[in-house]
């Protein structure tokens, strides 16, 4: 998958995206990261990517011009994405909707935020990583291209590893142990020492539901 992102802080990235999971899956060609400096796209002697609100108020915000025509300078089809507040929380859904394709595009605001105009006319979806305010969208750019990459075909170590983690059937995952098998007075459940594997099966089933329920009730409206 080729991920392209739009931002004014190009050297914040691959940041954290270049260790563990993700850095295999960058290493290994599986997703190529393509970071463009929203400045590249200015024609002023200045490079200006912002400018003062229309109606007054503090701050600054992204000015539209540099956006579209980075945008549309790209060869990509996929989605183009800006990072928002107010767009549509993601979750483990909407990634393995957003995995399926073949590129992203992400635009990355600072500021005040991006002229409307980009996300009326410009973006194809706006997408928060929670309700609270960053300060630029690079690290909600960063948070999407980690959960995205760890979907794609070879990235993590066993193909079977995302169908059991939280969500992904609507259900936070069942606890996990290791050894020791005692620690601190507190023993590891007899069942997962019992080496019966459909015991433990169901067990973990039962587990994912129960703790769904007292955790995440709203989870289990989805499909039960
Ligand atoms: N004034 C905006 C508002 O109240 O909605 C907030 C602007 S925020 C300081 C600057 C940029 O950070 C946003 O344009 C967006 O790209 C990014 N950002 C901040 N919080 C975010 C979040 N929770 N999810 C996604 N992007 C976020």
């Amino acid at each position: 998958m080729i991920i392209e992102v739009l931002t004014l802080f190009p050297e914040l990235f691959p940041g954290p995206l270049s260790s563990g999971v993700t850095g295999r899956g960058l290493n290994a060609g599986l997703v190529s990261l393509r970071v463009h400096n929203l400045r590249d796209y200015t024609h002023d002697r200045h490079r200006q990517v912002d400018d003062v609100p229309y109606g007054g108020g503090p701050g600054m915000v992204l000015k539209p011009e540099p956006i579209f025509e980075a945008v549309r300078a790209r060869t990509g089809k996929g989605p183009v994405i800006l990072l928002s507040p107010q767009g549509e929380l993601l979750n483990q859904g909407l990634v393995r909707e957003l995995a399926r394709h073949e590129d992203l595009y992400l635009i990355c605001g600072r500021y005040e935020g991006v002229d409307e105009r980009v996300a009326a006319h410009l973006a194809d979806r706006e997408i928060s990583i929670g309700d609270y305010i960053l300060s630029g969208g690079e690290l909600p750019a960063m948070v999407l291209i980690d959960a995205v990459s760890r979907l794609l075909t070879g990235v993590l170590g066993s193909e079977d590893s995302p169908k059991d983690e939280s969500f992904a059937d609507d259900l936070v995952e069942y606890p996990h142990f290791t050894r020791p098998p005692l620690f601190e007075g507190h023993a590891v459940p007899e069942v997962l020492l019992s080496g019966h594997h459909a015991e433990i099966a169901r067990w973990r089933q039962a587990q994912a539901v129960e703790r769904t329920r007292r955790r995440r009730p709203d989870l289990l409206k989805n499909n039960r």
